[in-house]
């Protein structure tokens, strides 16, 4: 299934995001763009919860956070009333898609150097590292689809990474290959936009501020359940921008897979439900680039992996942002 967050248009603008999934039928398996407003139905899950009379988590965030049996349960159940699931569609392209975790619990958790060309492209890349080099990213960084707007005193060197996302769905300590799987709730697209200036304009780094501007972490549109991802390890992933390709690579090319983030991750401390981990960009990121390359006002940032979804991110600049 893929979930989201939205506004609609019949929502007031204080009032908690809506959410729900896409109602995708048999055989219809590419996920369709937001941006291109095709009629793909959502179905809201607080319209069914009016419909049915039940109770049904209030976010994606609650759902994430559901005990994995109930889940399963539920989701069974709505497979079965396919006529309130029906009666409860909004059109996709009437909703102001957020990010599907719009306001995490805890900051972003990102991989530094986990691609193998990514790993030595830049005179600031690490190398291929022994272990996973873990930072975060505020979680003020993290936004839908949409526009993203810098301040250009904060910034005027500022880089895209396209990344898989992995959402966890279980509490989780001590993982091992055999367990880490079962700990990932579904996947996601996300782009780690870097201050370039910030992360390397100081003699000793600054990894955790130049990654954190507002707005930094698009993520999106939707949050695909790890069912539907038969090899994590197996997906190609691209960015444009402006429709010119600057990334293609496959996550059969990380250093680190998945399962051994999550492993690694959880020797230390304890992953809760909703925790979002991004995995790493490969090469092509524009501060590699000779000369580099940094996005400009009005830039379209296209960032896609395969089977998962494609994020556009339109690029701002305004003093006072
Ligand atoms: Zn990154």
């Amino acid at each position: 299934m893929r979930f989201l967050s939205y506004r609609s248009p019949d929502t007031p603008g204080a009032a908690p995001p809506c959410w729900g999934y896409l109602d995708l039928g048999p055989g219809d398996a590419a996920p369709p763009d937001p941006a291109s407003a095709p009629p793909t139905p959502v179905v809201d899950v607080t319209r069914m919860a009016t419909r049915t009379g039940r109770t049904y988590p209030t976010s994606v965030r609650a759902l994430v956070e559901m005990a994995p049996e109930e889940r399963s349960a539920l989701f069974e159940a709505w497979r079965d009333q396919v006529q309130d699931t029906r009666a409860a569609t909004v059109p996709l392209g009437e909703l102001q898609v957020l990010a599907p975790i719009p306001e995490p619990r805890r900051n972003v958790i990102a991989v530094g150097a986990n691609y193998r060309e990514h790993a030595d492209e830049s005179p600031y890349s690490p190398g291929l590292p022994d272990r996973p080099i873990f930072f975060t990213k505020a979680t003020t960084t993290v936004t839908g689809p949409g526009p993203v707007v810098v301040d250009p005193r904060q910034s005027t060197r500022v880089d895209w990474e396209v990344e898989l996302g992995v959402v966890v769905g279980a509490r989780a300590r001590s993982l091992t290959p055999a367990t880490a799987p079962d700990a990932v709730f579904g996947y996601l697209t996300a782009n780690d936009l870097s201050a370039r200036d910030q992360q390397h304009e100081r003699p000793e780094g600054q990894w955790f501020l130049g990654k954190s501007l507002d707005g930094f972490c698009p993520l999106g549109p939707w949050l695909v359940t790890a069912d539907e991802v038969p090899d994590p390890q197996d997906l190609s992933l691209s960015l444009t921008v402006n429709g010119v390709p600057k990334q293609q690579s496959s996550t059969a090319r990380m250093v680190f897979d998945v399962t051994d983030l999550l492993v690694e991750l959880s020797r230390f401390m304890t992953l809760l439900p909703g925790d979002i981990v991004i995995t790493g960009t490969p090469a092509g990121v524009g501060d590699a680039r000779t000369p580099p390359e940094y996005l400009h006002d009005g830039d379209v940032v296209v960032a896609e992996v395969e089977g998962i979804g494609r994020l556009r991110t339109t690029f701002t600049t305004a003093p006072g942002a």
